[in-house]
């Protein structure tokens, strides 16, 4: 299967890419920046679709970049880089001539409100209560395209873990060094994945001609992790102590307190489309997941 991989040169993309080559698929990157393998947005926009069986979409700013200020311009970044690139992506397969078989988008499970106790499943509301509920329901809407030509799958992901990048990459270090441990109390839900299983369901979903609708993207014990679990795990996968808590006064001040949400709270999600879709996690509980990361 050909398949356009928009964002593909992220922490996410660069292992689908490795994933869907290693399964025999042909992959080429949607980017800024033109380069070999590569299309632009802008030659998408400009002359269309290039031809392909498959669309995933991993673009977008890094939000919990701690080197940039929560401001305006910042949020609007955020945004379009999401927006803007579902938009020209969806434009670009309903007017395609020979549109996808499937066209996926990866999300976040910001969608649902964090709470210490309900529990969440695709079918659970949401989307309507928070700077990052409300883009989630907007990211998910810019990517909808009439008829049913091409399969739409949204993969809600929650915090995904691999060496190369993402939550684990920035906590590496405190962790190394004694320093790491739960952020403010640790009691706020971890919703989190492996990369190998979040590619791994993408590649699903691209491969398998009966998934459709949401899935969440986090895995099956995600629902009972909370945040000093994932802090115990680290430090044991490090064989490191890891008991020093981050204040939370010390994260709003560093990512202001609108974005400091995605880390003092949490929410309990559950990957009930994801398992009825017969998805089989490799990573299923954190500590093996962690291991197979860290060791
Ligand atoms: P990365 O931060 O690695 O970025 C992915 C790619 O997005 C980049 O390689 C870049 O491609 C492109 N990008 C960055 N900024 C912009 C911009 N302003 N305009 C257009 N494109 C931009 O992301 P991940 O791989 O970690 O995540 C992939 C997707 O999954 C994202 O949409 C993210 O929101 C979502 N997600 C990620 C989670 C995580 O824990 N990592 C959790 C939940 C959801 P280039 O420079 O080539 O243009």
């Amino acid at each position: 299967m050909r398949v356009l991989v928009g964002g593909g040169t992220g922490f996410v993309g660069r292992a689908l890419t490795q994933l869907l080559r290693s399964r025999g698929h042909d992959v080429t990157l949607i980017s800024r920046h033109p380069g070999k393998g590569r299309t632009t947005w802008d030659e998408v926009s400009r002359l269309g679709l290039p031809p392909c069986e498959g669309v995933v979409n991993l673009a977008g700013e890094n939000v919990l970049n701690p080197l940039r200020r929560w401001n305006e311009s910042f949020r609007q970044e955020v945004v379009a880089s999401r927006i803007e690139t579902t938009n020209t992506l969806a434009k670009a397969i309903a007017g395609a001539e020979r549109p996808p078989s499937a066209w996926i988008l990866v999300t976040g499970v910001g969608y649902y409100r964090p709470s210490p106790t309900t529990e969440y499943t695709e079918e659970s509301p949401g989307g309507d209560f928070d700077f990052f509920s409300r883009l989630v329901t907007r990211w998910e809407a810019a990517a909808k395209i009439p008829g049913d030509a091409t399969r739409q799958v949204v993969v809600r992901s929650g915090v995904v873990l691999g060496r190369e990048g993402g939550a684990v990459a920035q906590m590496l270090w405190p962790f190394r060094l004694g320093l790491g441990g739960p952020i403010a109390s640790g009691r706020q839900p971890f919703p989190w994945i492996h990369v190998a299983d979040l590619v791994g369901i993408l590649a699903h979903a691209l491969e398998r001609e009966d998934v459709r609708g949401i899935l969440n993207g986090v895995a099956p014990s995600a629902a009972t992790t909370t945040n000093g679990d994932f802090a115990r795990a680290m430090g044991s996968a490090l064989q490191r102590p890891a008991f020093l808590p981050l204040p939370s006064f010390a994260v709003s001040a560093i990512f202001g307190p609108e974005r400091s949400v995605m880390l003092l709270e949490g929410q309990r999600v559950v990957p009930k489309q994801t398992l009825e879709s017969n998805y089989r996690f490799a990573f299923p509980d954190l500590p093996s997941a962690l291991q197979n990361i860290l060791t």
